[in-house]
């Protein structure tokens, strides 16, 4: 149908004669001509006709689908757009035809308009017309093919895994199909594949990756969704160091491919305790410093109840020196009550003023010694903002790594810090109390009798991948012992028979001589995101959910026929009877 991409004809192509096709965009009459531009995937370039000679241009409207012949004229001079790829050239019409008209559309195509999302996401098919949205899809389909590129180069096997499985634990709820042969029995959608990959290490398959859709019913987060993609890799015969050299490798590769820029490898790295520690956070934003900074052993004999309470009590008193800032007292309220929010009991600020005495509702309980050993300390100058917290330590460096995001984080995604965390702890608390995994149970423990003697503190051999503060992935070295993985499922409160019921499939396989193996898997959306400067996953998402997993395009999910339940063997609740009632007209 064309010659041409709109977006390709150049300075060469000048009085040759192209057939292109493509949508209208942004059309003026000027002087009797009618000037358009006409845009395709590959871009746009400026046509010119006059009405007389071709009158289907007077009809032409936004986003109408055309196709022109015509001729590539140099633009006269003074006319020329710099901007534009194709703007020295023009195309003269011998011929136009409209291939489909369009009605007035809910939005214009173009960046600059603000529309809601939930009017993009109606109508999707004419966001992802718009530049910025079209440039996200391209991105992401460079991404995926650099990712394959570099571990094709590498000698990965690309293995697909069923999508209708049993669970895997991946710490959410599982996406549930009912089965119509075996009613009242249901698959799982993968949380991820992360069972099959470790059984394709045991089938011999030594480096296996997928691009693979995974599926978390997880309530409401600030950007999840319920389906997302990740890349999933796995190795045998491997230890962590080999996990982080491969997938340094990947994530370096795509950024170039992407940003253009070459990450220094390798990236630094921070065992989970040090991220805490210095940072409150165990995905630390190194894009900026405003390190925690322990100040318990110059407060230990402090005169302020506050602080000496926290140390006598093993906890710890830490600053963050938020650098020069205004400050007033409804400022200062404002991040006291953002502390409380984040668990602390209360927060000291203190500001240094020119003559280098701390102005705080405090100053008066410091000694000299202390109130310079505080400055010493945190590096602090005339103007800054200093902020304390005390307490337990965990809550205590949480509260100022927390305050340190809100304060610090540089906005957009011009920079990009790598790291890697590692060494993270293999078990945590959950909300009621008992023990769970903090990766999953797969992942192996450094050390088998630390394990046994102190589950709570003992070390995994779990690492994370962060970019810019995101938790970017997770991976491990896994238990390839079938009796270490039981004692981590009874660790966990799985008795033996509960584990026998829902893994012994996968107990069984461990024991034919399963290579020791580990792996890993990163968020697609995620890295696509960051690297194209956008702050939600939904913008490089072709076809995303809102935050209750529906979407408002399809309508999905829906209700379903009668018939079509009851062959599945479900009822409905008679809440969920009427609600369909209500919005099906149907009894
Ligand atoms: N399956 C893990 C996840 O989805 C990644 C891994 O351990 O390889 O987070």
């Amino acid at each position: 149908m064309r010659t041409h991409g709109a977006g390709t004809v150049a300075l060469s192509d000048v009085d040759q004669e192209v057939t292109l096709a493509g949508w209208v965009q942004k059309r003026r009459d000027h002087g009797g001509i009618t000037f358009f531009d006409l845009r395709d995937a590959s871009g746009i370039v400026q046509v010119v006709a006059d009405p007389l000679e071709h009158p289907t241009v007077e009809g032409l409207k936004m986003e109408f689908c055309v196709r022109v012949r015509g001729t590539v004229r140099k633009r006269p001079e003074g006319t020329e757009n710099r901007d534009l790829a194709t703007g020295l050239v023009e195309i003269g019409v011998d011929e136009i035809e409209v291939l489909a008209p369009a009605e007035t559309l809910p939005f214009m195509i173009d960046d600059r308009t603000e529309v809601d999302e939930r009017t993009r996401l109606e109508h999707r098919y004419l966001d992802l017309r718009r530049p910025r949205m079209a440039a996200n899809l391209r991105a992401r389909s460079r991404a995926t093919a650099a990712i394959r590129r570099t571990l094709d180069e590498m000698g990965f096997l690309e293995v697909e895994t069923p999508t209708l499985i049993n669970s895997t634990p991946e710490g959410a709820r599982d996406m549930l199909v009912p089965s119509r042969h075996r009613q009242g029995e249901f698959y799982a959608l993968p949380q991820s594949p992360q069972l099959f990959k470790q059984l394709l290490m045991i089938s011999g398959v030594e480096r296996y990756f997928q691009i693979a859709r995974c599926y978390r019913d997880e309530d409401t987060r600030a950007d999840r969704q319920v389906e997302f993609t990740q890349l999933d890799l796995e190795g045998a015969f491997w230890e962590r160091d080999d996990v982080l050299d491969t997938i340094e490798k990947v994530l370096a590769a795509t950024a170039a491919e992407i940003r253009g820029v070459e990450i220094p490898l390798p990236f630094p790295r921070l065992t989970w305790h040090e991220a805490m520690d210095r940072y409150g956070v165990d995905k630390p934003d190194l894009r900026f410093g405003m390190e925690i900074v322990d100040l318990t052993e110059h407060l230990a004999g402090s005169e302020f109840g506050v602080f000496r309470n926290a140390i006598d009590a093993d906890g710890t008193v830490r600053a963050i020196n938020t650098g020069r800032r205004e400050w007033s007292r409804a400022r200062a309220d404002q991040v006291t009550d953002r502390a409380k929010e984040l668990g602390a009991q209360g927060l000291v600020w203190m500001v240094v003023e020119d003559d280098g005495s701390l102005r705080s509702p405090v100053a008066k309980f410091l000694s000299e010694s202390e109130t310079e050993s505080i400055k010493k300390a945190t590096d602090a100058v005339a103007g800054d903002v200093l902020l304390i917290a005390a307490g337990r330590w965990r809550t205590t460096v949480e509260v100022l790594g927390g305050l340190r995001n809100d304060l610090g984080k540089p906005s957009g995604h011009d920079e990009l810090a790598f790291l890697w965390v590692i060494d993270f702890p293999l078990f945590e608390e959950d909300d009621d109390g008992s023990i769970t995994f903090s990766h999953h149970p797969f992942t192996s423990p450094v050390s088998i009798d630390a394990m046994r003697e102190q589950p709570e503190t003992a070390i995994s051999k779990a690492y994370d991948a962060v970019l810019n503060g995101i938790e970017l992935g997770s991976g491990s070295i896994r238990i390839h012992d079938p009796e270490v993985q039981r004692q981590v499922f009874e660790i966990l409160g799985i008795d033996r028979e509960t584990a026998e019921r829902r893994f012994g499939w996968f107990l069984e396989a461990l024991q034919y001589g399963t290579p020791p193996h580990g792996g890993f898997a990163f968020g697609i959306d995620r890295l696509v995101m960051v690297l194209q400067g956008e702050s939600s996953i939904r913008e490089v998402i072709p076809f995303p959910k809102t935050q209750t997993g529906v979407d408002p395009m399809t309508g999905a999910p829906t209700w379903v026929e009668e018939t079509q339940l009851a062959e599945l063997g479900i009822e409905l609740s008679a809440e969920a009877r009427s609600r369909r009632g209500e919005e099906t007209g149907s009894g």
